[in-house]
């Protein structure tokens, strides 16, 4: 069965894709990084680790946040049976990945001695059969590239989520460190994947800059400031003052805003966690009173937090 039209798969099922309202395009309710969950020295208490999920997911609900895209690739513990469990407790939608991360910090070599169809077929069968026996689809397809050059390896894996894009229709999220956009874009968009469906994610990095993102945009996909809060990437300042120019330049459109959030690991958290914000909540509240600061006014934040992932997710 493949997703039915008009909606978005969900982990609890699929919901109207114009009713999914206030939408967090790149979080992580569960994550670990690639092999941390094998470390036997790390007692995980799931239960404890679910509760402190939930009450995260239940703080962003009453900021008025009703979807949560979880942006976690399967080699990082994507939990589809965790996350079905935390959006039933917080009464807030949570959309599942499937896809794979960098080569540098994840492709398990199962995976990387797979080919382009394999993995395409393995990413398909995630969002129109389901994850393992949890009931739960995929709703968005998820791929990264690490520092530097597009390994093959991670050049495989675009072609094979490119072609999951076009027979699915689901979205696309990727992962950027500090470059390589316009490559992803390019590689997407040359096999197959429609370019309205491609969110090109973590564009607020100190290494970017305006001219990266009109080419950016130039290939038809959309980007995404999607670590607001992690001033260790970029000040947030900066970001605000990024993201209003884009808009005053017509862009508004294009633009998507998330905070790559942790709300709960296996082990501990990366350096870039320590320090960050109060997961989810703190987009709706300082980071939206900054952008007021530079002009975006509440509509344009909605704006980019409703209708923009809506259509995205192939809404109108
Ligand atoms: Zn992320």
């Amino acid at each position: 069965m493949t997703q039915v039209p008009g909606t978005t798969n969900t982990v609890l099922g699929p919901v109207p894709t114009e009713a999914m309202g206030v939408t967090l395009m790149h979080e992580h309710v569960c994550m670990s990084n690639e092999g941390q969950f094998l470390d036997s020295r790390i007692v995980d208490d799931r239960a404890d680790r679910l509760a402190t999920a939930v009450g995260k997911l239940v703080a962003a609900r009453d900021v008025g946040i009703d979807t949560i895209v979880d942006a976690t690739p399967i080699d990082l513990n994507r939990d589809a049976a965790f996350l079905k469990e935390a959006s039933e407790a917080a009464q807030i939608n949570i959309v599942c990945s499937t896809g794979l991360y960098t080569e540098s910090h994840g492709q398990p070599s199962y995976f990387k001695h797979m080919s382009a169809q394999e993995l395409s077929d393995l990413f398909v069968h995630e969002i129109t059969e389901g994850i393992g026996n949890t009931g739960v689809r995929a709703g968005v397809l998820k791929c990264a590239t690490g520092e530097g050059e597009i390994t093959p390896t991670e050049v495989r894996t675009f072609e094979a989520i490119a072609h999951a894009q076009s027979k699915t229709g689901v979205p696309v999220i990727t992962h950027t460190s500090g470059g390589q956009g316009v490559e992803q874009a390019r590689i997407l968009t040359s096999n197959g994947a429609e370019a309205a469906q491609v969110m090109i994610g973590h564009v607020d990095h100190k290494r970017s800059s305006y001219s990266y993102y009109e080419r950016i945009l130039r290939t038809g996909v959309n980007m995404a400031f999607d670590r607001c809060g992690l001033q260790i990437f970029l000040p947030d300042t900066v970001r605000a003052a990024l993201i209003a120019g884009l808009i005053a330049n017509g862009l508004q459109d294009r633009l998507f805003l998330s905070m790559d959030s942790v709300s709960s690991r296996v082990g501990e958290p990366s350096a870039f966690e320590v320090g960050a914000p109060e997961p989810l909540v703190y987009l709706m509240t300082g980071f939206s009173d900054l952008l007021g600061q530079y002009g975006v006014g509440p509509e344009t934040i909605r704006t980019l937090l409703t209708a923009n992932p809506a259509r995205l997710f192939g809404g109108s």
